[in-house]
């Protein structure tokens, strides 16, 4: 396999701890680079944490 299917970067809703899949915003050499979603399509919030801090702050 020469090519592995970059995973996506995963958010949580600070307000109800959903799980959302990163917005792709720009294509670079190295991949894509994420950001997260507008908002919360269960609640509406607007704060997201990076599942990988997430992690470390409730771990
Ligand atoms: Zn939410």
């Amino acid at each position: 396999m020469a090519h592995s299917p970059e995973r996506p970067k995963l958010y949580v809703c600070n307000a109800c701890q959903t799980v959302h899949a990163g917005t792709v915003v720009e294509h670079t050499e190295s991949g894509h680079r994420y950001e997260p979603p507008d908002g919360c399509g269960a609640c509406d919030g607007s704060e997201f944490t990076l599942l990988e801090d997430w992690a470390h702050h409730h771990g």
